[in-house]
């Protein structure tokens, strides 16, 4: 198995494993296999000489199980060795941990008697820079791209609870940056380092820290947009919008039935949409409609005041009707019409509900023109200058467009000079021939009998 690419993964799977199922035998070794295993050398240590053997045995059960053998065993303690057989030790002589002897583990030097009682410690990082420091200590994103992708660098590598100040004359790579003398340079804290880093750890570090105002250099700045909504436009207005066409906007007020089941729980409407329904949610459409266009007038009528002299259907001497629905007046009281033909819903010039209602009589009275479709919506709506509107809306109409295109013709070639030159009549002659025809020729006595007939028609091209 040794020498091949999967050799290491296989050494240290195998060690893995093993720990894995000895946990509750020998749970020692098996934390220690975990934990301490360097490819197929072990590392560890105890507080105490018993724990040591008891380690020290566990692990040798524990690998023997699987038919291995544990060599070269060293310690700095001599009562281990001891325990050990001489062949199974790294050496005859047991390791003095007063002395500088180290043992090599995979490329690793190892110094059995201090490697194991490293203290951890945070290295201090300073900088005479306010600015670094408000960048370090805030978010990487809080900041412009460029001092982001470096603050989020430095986040990664270090903390920072690290990041301490020091003040430019203390900074000994100020020197390096700014330039110095060499006779400068050997009486400068370039060789020895700030004073504080002589003094007893941890260090004072400089607790002056200037502040910085609000503003920092580098921030990225959010920007608010804000968006005022007219209180005049209640919200069913922008539904409107949102729709192309007057059957399917029809249908989305269906949800009408929803309230009305809601309300009346005892006597719920189901199946399909019903005519009434229909006609509902176009009341409640131009309800809506009104109440923004001609609030004036309905707010003066419902006080049965007159109209404002400067209101544009005062003319058309509106009345509401039963649902509230503002209607004209006019003179037709007594003319043999249905109501809706002799008192049409008033509706205003410019209004995306005016449009859809103009859109939806063009496309059923199609190809219908400006006439017909404003005598047809005058059947039950009135619509203020309703001829300048449905014109303009029936040329922006595409299917239209597409119908009335004119169609191109190719262009001709020239006339050939047989055409354009005198000549005598019948010198130069075209010929058009058509046939067959059946003729019925009558024969006296013996009835009728048919013949084929041809037309060669003989032109004269000049
Ligand atoms: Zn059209």
């Amino acid at each position: 198995m040794c020498g091949t690419a999967s050799a290491p993964y296989l050494a240290i799977k195998c060690l893995q494993q093993l720990a894995l199922n000895e946990s509750n035998n020998f749970p020692l070794a098996s934390k220690a296999a975990l934990k301490d295993f360097y490819v197929d050398d072990l590392m560890s240590g105890v507080n105490s000489l018993s724990e040591a053997l008891e380690l020290q045995n566990q692990l040798t059960q524990m690998v023997s199980s699987a038919g291995l053998v544990l060599r070269k065993w060293a310690s700095n303690c001599s009562e281990l060795l001891n325990s050990i057989d001489s062949d199974m030790r790294l050496s005859n002589t047991s390791l003095n941990i007063d002395n500088d002897d180290t043992v090599k583990t995979l490329g690793i030097l190892w110094h059995p008697a201090s490697d194991l009682e490293l203290p951890y410690i945070t290295s201090p990082i300073y900088t005479d820079s306010t600015i670094v420091l408000s960048w370090i200590g805030s978010h990487a994103s809080r900041w412009k791209t460029f001092v982001a992708n470096r603050v989020a660098k430095i986040q990664t590598l270090s903390s920072a609870t690290q990041w301490h100040h020091i003040s430019g004359s203390a900074n000994p790579a100020d020197l390096a940056t700014r330039g110095v003398s060499f006779s400068t340079l050997l009486t400068s804290i370039w060789l020895c380092g700030p004073k504080f880093l002589h003094e007893t750890f941890p260090f004072q570090t400089d607790s002056s820290v200037p502040t910085l105002n609000d503003a920092v250099p580098e921030e990225r700045y959010c920007t608010l947009q804000s968006i005022i909504v007219p209180n005049h436009l209640p919200d069913g207005n922008d539904l409107l919008h949102k729709f192309s066409s007057l059957s399917k906007l029809k249908r989305v007020i269906f949800c009408l039935r929803f309230v009305n089941n809601c309300k009346n729980s005892k006597d719920k409407t189901n199946g399909f949409l019903k005519t009434n329904e229909l006609n509902n949610a176009m009341h409640v459409l131009i309800k809506l409609v009104q109440t923004i266009e001609f609030n004036n007038e309905i707010n003066a009528l419902k006080r049965n005041q007159p109209l404002s002299c400067r209101s544009k259907i005062l003319s058309l001497n509106p009345f509401l009707d039963n649902s509230n629905i503002l209607r004209v007046g006019g003179r037709l009281r007594h003319a043999n019409l249905a109501y809706g033909h002799k008192h049409p819903i008033l509706l205003p010039k410019r209004h995306i509900l005016t449009d859809l209602i103009i859109r939806h009589y063009h496309e059923i009275l199609l190809p219908a023109g400006t006439q017909l479709v404003q005598s047809c919506i005058q059947e039950q709506y009135w619509i203020i200058g309703a001829r300048n509107v449905i014109r303009h809306l029936i040329r922006k109409c595409v299917k239209c467009c597409k119908v009335k295109a004119s169609i191109t013709n190719q262009r001709m070639s020239d006339l050939p000079s047989s055409r354009i030159s005198p000549a005598p009549a019948f010198m130069r002659c075209g010929v058009d021939y058509a046939g067959p025809f059946q003729i019925f020729k009558t024969i006296k006595g013996r009835g009728s009998k048919s013949f084929k007939a041809y037309i060669a028609l003989f032109v004269s091209l000049y």
